[in-house]
């Protein structure tokens, strides 16, 4: 092994990795905004890691990923067994290099802090498209088939995550998913200009390669019944997501030009991957699904989360002539990522914080003109410790709109053919797990949950360690001995 330049943090800077151009990303280009790491870059980026000690960076982790010890294969050039020791801890790397929020997770917690955290992400990203492209996949020799079958209701990453874990064990994995690709919000919800629609291929083609069966196109409920499912296979795996959508009970939402963040994110999707646009709706979208032109448009986008970020940035690809974001708290309150805040303003976003919509207002054709808003400050914290937007009285305004989207989130919903087999949900609609039972198994024992169907809309890699633990609990009931290589500790 090479010896560790401790110091080398104090000599070369943090770098991210080359961006497309801001005058390219506000004339439309949908492409991936950051590039990737040579050779160079990553070894160089990887040797500022200090090796603390204490590794703050892989418990803040949600998949808690052997950072410093990939980090010094980088510096090695042992890209397979780093891509080895990625996959290890989670089955989707490439995919949380590119997405998680990493200034809240991962680098948010490096020792590194004042110096700039080591860039984390870029790393992880660069590992495995290198040792993807140069060929490596994982290795499942060691793996015996079980005969077991586990049914998996949802393409998202925490039914992939369960897929590739089961695979591992020698349990046939068969993926359904109402949509026809796979992915779920990867694929149909996360704009491309932060994860490239080629990288979720790519992942199909290394689930297929492990084994995993896909049946797409196919709802569950609709086209084939919980009782067959349950009738076919020896477990049934939920990770169908949080889909019901939160309006906020605004007067005024109903007008022509006001559309919900999600379907707006996942018809433009649609549109930009080249899928038919007017492929299958989700049930209660139906008529939703036509995509006003934004070019030359104002558009309001309501809400501060990473979803609103992403619809304002589609806004500007889309040719509107003003976008601006309008969130009840101050920046620093704001839920959504600082680093897609950033980039988001280099687009030309305009961000007006401490205003809270009252009400959307109508023109003589009943399209909409504008959002009423007035000015808050922030009280006292509320039970999460976040604390309260609280208006100003008399700072009302209009904000003046051609379009407004509404991104106030989403959560989950039990549909009936669940609740009809025993599956339980809180009041909120999260399925529920655990409990005297194994963690994410649900009161129909036969069936498990996991991500944001059982969380709440949350992140990319939290419903990827869900799936990957609801493997581990589906391989113990199942009394299926598996390779201790395959399966990480949590
Ligand atoms: P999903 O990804 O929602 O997948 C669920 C799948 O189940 C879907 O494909 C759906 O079609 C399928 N399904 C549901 N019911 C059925 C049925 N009855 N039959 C068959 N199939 C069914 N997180 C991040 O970490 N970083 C980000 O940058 C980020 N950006 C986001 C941007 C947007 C616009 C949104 C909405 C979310 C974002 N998130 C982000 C959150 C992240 O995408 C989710 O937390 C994550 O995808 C949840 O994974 P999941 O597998 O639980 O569900
Ligand atoms: Fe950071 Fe996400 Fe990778 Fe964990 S999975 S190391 S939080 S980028």
């Amino acid at each position: 092994m090479s010896r560790k330049q401790v110091f080398q943090f104090l000599d070369l800077p943090r770098t991210m990795p080359q961006r497309i151009p801001v005058e390219l990303r506000t004339s439309g280009d949908w492409g991936e905004l950051y590039g990737k790491f040579d050779k160079a870059d990553a070894q160089y980026q990887a040797g500022r890691c200090l090796d603390c000690g204490n590794p703050y960076c892989s418990w803040k982790c949600p998949v808690h990923n052997a950072i410093p010890q990939w980090l010094q294969l980088v510096q090695e050039n042992r890209i397979e067994e780093a891509a080895a020791l990625c996959h290890s801890t989670n089955p989707l790397p490439e995919v949380c290099g590119r997405v998680c929020p990493q200034d809240r997770l991962c680098e948010g917690s490096c020792t590194l802090e004042e110096f700039g955290a080591v860039t984390i992400g870029a790393v992880e990203k660069y590992i495995v498209d290198t040792a993807l492209a140069a060929g490596w996949r994982p290795d499942l020799h060691d793996v015996q088939p079980t005969g077991k079958r586990v049914a998996i209701v949802g393409a998202g990453p925490a039914g992939l995550a369960c897929a590739d874990r089961l695979a591992r064990a020698g349990v046939h994995a068969v993926v359904f998913d109402r949509y026809e690709q796979i992915g779920g919000l990867l694929q149909f919800g996360i704009p491309s200009f932060k994860l490239d629609k080629a990288v979720i291929a790519k992942r199909r083609e290394v689930l297929e390669g492990m084994g995993v069966e896909f049946r797409l196109g196919v709802e569950i409920g609709r086209d084939v019944e919980a009782a067959q499912l349950l009738g076919e296979f020896d477990a049934v795996f939920l990770g169908t997501g949080a889909y019901r959508y939160t309006d906020g009970g605004l007067p005024g939402q109903d007008l022509k030009g006001v559309l919900p963040a999600l379907p707006f994110l996942v018809q433009n999707s649609r549109i930009v991957g080249g899928n038919d646009p007017w492929g299958r709706p989700i049930a209660g979208w139906e008529d939703t699904l036509a995509l006003p032109d934004l070019s030359g448009k104002r558009v309001v986008v309501l809400g501060g989360g990473d979803t609103g970020m992403d619809c304002v940035r589609s806004a500007v690809r889309l040719g509107a002539a003003k976008v601006t974001c309008a969130y009840r708290r101050d920046e620093a309150n704001m839920p959504g990522s600082a680093r897609e805040v950033a980039n988001a303003r280099e687009e030309g976003v305009r961000f007006l914080f401490n205003r809270q919509p009252l009400s959307i207002e109508a023109g003589a054709d009943d399209e909409v003109i504008g959002v009423t808003v007035v000015e808050t400050m922030l009280g006292e914290p509320d039970a999460r410790g976040r604390r309260n937007a609280v208006p100003v009285e008399g700072s009302e305004s209009l904000l003046e709109a051609d379009v407004v989207i509404i991104a106030f989130g989403f959560s989950p919903e039990l549909p009936e053919w669940l609740s009809s087999q025993g599956v339980q949900s809180s009041d909120n609609g999260r399925i529920l797990v655990g409990g005297a039972r194994l963690p994410y198994q649900t009161a129909n024992t036969k069936v498990f949950a996991g991500g944001d169907a059982v969380r709440g809309a949350d992140l990319v890699v939290t419903a990827v360690a869900e799936g990957r633990d609801a493997a581990a609990s589906i391989v113990q009931w199942l009394g299926v001995e598996a390779a201790p290589r395959q399966i990480a500790a949590a």
